[in-house]
């Protein structure tokens, strides 16, 4: 069995890393820099100065004008800004929003608010690739129709949409066009004009810049109203001190993204090779990704009769960092929404994970995982036990040699009671923990909803812990299908680990 070797991350489309030149830029403005912009000398100037040449680098990264740049805490905050503009001014007659299936999350949750302040909400479906189907959107699209609102490029799948295409159907309607760019950004070009859309949104974190800084490009005269109140920062549509390092962070980045879409060729031929691997070592592998038209660093694969959530634990425990295609929540353990909208099953969805590559993936780090993917397809047994939730029963919660832990957060303990007799500490804090954790029992993790659990279990067998196992589905998966259990002995007896002094 191979151990821990590498550092291997092919999770860049959760996040990059931030480049050196960003640090140093943030550092000097940190420490340099610190007048508030809204003060009136000359060092708050100095501040204001570096906020109006950020806003000018990043209008040029994506074809934009300064005065069309509104800065934002995240793109989650700008999609939410755009989308709940419509809440406080509603035009009159249109009240429709036609969006695809595929949204991020802080699209498709403020869709739904709206969707409660009487807006009709309406998906248009995407083919098995993950594209809006045109003649289905010609179809909807009509006289009422509010906006139009579909994202440049999937974060999970990677599908490049025809954002052009989209624009010029919603405009011959009269409708308004959104468009989040925050993964295409970097990845291919992205000129606001040439796509001839309204709105689009940004974030830094996603091209080596730092995180909670985003952007808004508001068309000059398209509607728009303030999120956060308060004082008159970007012009009265988003109150708060600016925060320049995190600003002229996110500038440096735009500056140097040329460097980051010069890297894309030789990230696709990596990409494909390590398609090309994976199929010579599994060929039951199933593409998600489209082969066309698709982000060059995205590829999601289908291993069928492998649980993801299983899967990320022992790839983690190997050095190597990968993201689920689904995204649980904390009450339900529920498959990716974008998986299942291009026609997987639950259990197909469950059976992905998303590889994304980035600037600094070498071709050692796809030979290697190639090698740890091998191992662990191969493999007659694992480090680490799953239970399944039928199988936690009174003899392994009551066997004198089980140590129960129960590493779900806090917020997620007031949904459900755990395991009787656990121990609790929350994930992140685990390693803070670990000399209260016996070495001579076997130890028996819950998380809330299954993908935690088996991250912990690695995580304890890298730290010397012999006999670990983890209840495959979580608490969820327990109460779910022992409902009897979870009644009479559910949040019994637990007790909280102390920190160490
Ligand atoms: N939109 C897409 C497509 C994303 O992938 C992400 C981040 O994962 C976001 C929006 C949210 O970005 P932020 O982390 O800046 O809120």
């Amino acid at each position: 069995m191979l151990r821990l070797r590498r550092h291997v991350y092919l999770d860049n489309n959760a996040t990059t890393p931030p480049s050196s030149a960003v640090c140093k830029r943030m550092e000097s403005v940190l420490k340099e820099c610190y007048g508030n912009p809204s003060s009136l000398y000359r060092s708050a100037r100095d501040a204001a100065a570096i906020l109006e040449e950020s806003r000018i680098s990043i209008a040029s990264a994506i074809g934009a004008q300064p005065e069309e740049i509104v800065f934002t805490g995240c793109a989650s905050e700008a999609n939410n800004q755009i989308l709940k503009s419509f809440l406080s001014n509603p035009p009159l007659k249109r009240n429709t929003v036609i969006s695809s299936p595929i949204e991020h999350p802080s699209v498709m949750n403020a869709l739904l608010h709206m969707q409660s302040f009487g807006f009709n909400i309406v998906f248009c479906p995407v083919d098995r690739n993950g594209r809006i189907i045109m003649k289905e959107l010609l179809r909807l699209v009509d006289n009422t129709t509010l906006l139009v609102c579909c994202m440049f490029a999937n974060n999970e799948i990677g599908t490049i949409q025809d954002i052009r295409e989209i624009a010029s159907i919603a405009h011959s309607n009269g409708a308004l066009v959104m468009s989040d760019c925050v993964q295409a950004l970097g990845k291919v070009p992205v000129d606001v004009k040439e796509l001839d859309i309204d709105y689009a949104t940004f974030s830094a974190h996603k091209i080596h810049g730092p995180k909670g800084i985003g952007a808004l490009y508001v068309r000059e005269g398209s509607p728009i109203a303030a999120l956060i109140h308060g004082g008159h920062q970007e012009g009265g549509l988003r109150a708060g001190t600016e925060g320049i390092h995190n600003i002229a962070g996110f500038a440096t980045a735009a500056e140097t993204m040329v460097t980051m879409l010069a890297k894309m060729p030789d990230i696709l031929r990596l990409k494909k090779n390590f398609s090309d691997d994976l199929l010579k070592i599994f060929p039951q592998i199933e593409s998600n990704s489209p082969s066309d038209n698709c982000l060059p660093n995205t590829i999601s694969i289908r291993f069928p009769g492998f649980d993801n959530a299983e899967f990320i634990g022992y790839l983690d425990y190997h050095g190597i960092c990968v993201s689920a295609g689904s995204a649980c929540n904390t009450q339900e353990n529920k498959p990716s929404h974008v998986l299942k909208a291009i026609g997987l099953s639950d259990d197909a969805a469950r059976e992905t994970l998303r590889f994304s590559l980035g600037a600094n993936t070498s071709e050692r780090d796809i030979s290697y995982s190639i090698r740890v993917i091998h191992d662990y397809l191969t493999a007659k047994s694992l480090p680490v036990t799953m239970f399944r939730p039928a199988q936690v029963d009174e003899n392994l919660l009551f066997n004198e040699k089980t140590y129960v832990l129960d590493i779900r957060y806090r917020y997620d303990r007031k949904l459900l009671k755990g395991l009787p007799n656990s121990h609790e500490v929350q994930l992140f804090f685990l390693k803070r923990y670990l000399s209260q954790i016996p070495k001579n029992k076997f130890i028996l993790i819950a998380c809330q909803a299954g993908t935690d659990g088996p991250l912990a279990a690695y995580y304890l067998r890298s730290r010397g812990f012999r006999n670990v196992g983890f209840v495959a589905g979580g608490i969820v998966g327990w109460k779910l299908l022992r409902p009897d259990l979870y009644e009479k002995l559910g949040g019994a007896g637990t007790i909280q680990l102390k920190p160490e002094e």
